[in-house]
């Protein structure tokens, strides 16, 4: 066997911080369960450098990469084109090389939709969403683009709030209207979908509880929780406690990690297998 070859494919993901993004461990995980001999390199990243780094990843050859926080918008500047749910969102956390172009995709929302969809088909729903920042902004076009009939945006910002009803409006066929959040929010008893997309109850302040009137949640909703860590947020324990459906964050960061899988290698990956990798790591 002198058919050795020395030379793997990279991905890998610029962020700053990137010391606690667990994202390595779940790619490399199904990479070895598929026997792909790839590698993911988790690289920080400062601002002023994201351009050598994308530069750099051009001239090694990298067959892709995720972008997170704080890279998902000024990236758009580097890259050859982008996808159409990345060009609605204004926002790219995947990049896929296509020849010698490098293009821009967003998998956050299909992530979460992939995920949902395992419980509750969202075409037709009608759908309470909490926040109004990147994450939400990325599900929220995601579900329109899937078919919900209604989305209500609540945000503690107005300003945010009311940005991504526009978007909706303007760009999808959902019809979406804002709603202000400066008391404890009941949830009108017609909302099919519930989705809780703010940073409220993320680590280290597990401990913090998104100002919901959980008395108001029905066990014919599905409630769904982006934070990923932990995966069983207060919110969702009160909405077990309640009889809903959950969908828990781990769901989308798997599904978005199948998404890019799919887009570099072209292998449909095991999400069991991924998220069975972030269980073992006990966050
Ligand atoms: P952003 O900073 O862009 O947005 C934060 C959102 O949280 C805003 O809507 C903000 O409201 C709201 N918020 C923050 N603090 C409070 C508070 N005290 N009370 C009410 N609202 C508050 O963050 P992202 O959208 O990037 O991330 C949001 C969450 O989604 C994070 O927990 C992140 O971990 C998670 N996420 C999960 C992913 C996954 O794969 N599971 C992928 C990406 C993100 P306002 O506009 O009023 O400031």
């Amino acid at each position: 066997t002198n058919h050795m070859n020395f030379l793997l494919p990279l991905t890998g993901s610029f962020a700053q911080p990137a010391a606690e993004n667990p994202t390595v461990a779940m790619i490399e995980a199904a990479f070895a369960h598929h026997g792909l001999d790839w590698r993911y390199i988790n690289v920080e990243v400062a601002p002023d450098d994201l351009g050598d780094a994308v530069r750099g990843a051009r001239a090694m050859g990298w067959r892709g990469f995720n972008c997170s926080i704080p890279h998902k918008v000024a990236v758009i500047d580097h890259l050859d084109g982008l996808g159409k749910s990345a060009e609605i969102i204004g926002a790219v956390n995947t990049i896929v090389r296509d020849g010698d172009r490098l293009i821009g995709e967003n998998t956050d929302g299909r992530g979460f939709v992939a995920a949902l969809s395992e419980v509750v088909d969202p075409k037709g729903k009608s759908v309470v969403l909490f926040g109004a920042g990147g994450a939400a902004r990325a599900v929220a076009v995601e579900m329109a683009l899937a078919g919900v009939a209604r989305i209500t945006v609540v945000n503690r910002s107005a300003k945010r709030g009311q940005a991504v009803v526009d978007l909706l409006n303007d760009q999808t066929p959902t019809q979406a209207e804002y709603a202000p959040w400066t008391q404890t929010f009941s949830v009108p008893q017609d909302t099919d979908i519930v989705i809780h997309a703010t940073s409220v109850g993320l680590y280290p302040d597990v401990e913090a509880m998104p100002d919901i009137d959980t008395d108001s949640l029905t066990p014919a909703m599905v409630v769904a929780d982006g934070i990923h860590n932990p995966p069983l947020t207060r919110l969702l324990q009160a909405a077990e406690a309640r009889g809903c459906q959950t969908v828990d964050g781990l769901g989308m960061l798997v599904q978005q990690g199948v998404i890019g899988i799919k887009y570099w290698t072209g292998v449909e990956a095991d999400p069991q297998v991924m998220r069975q990798a972030l269980l073992d790591l006990d966050l």
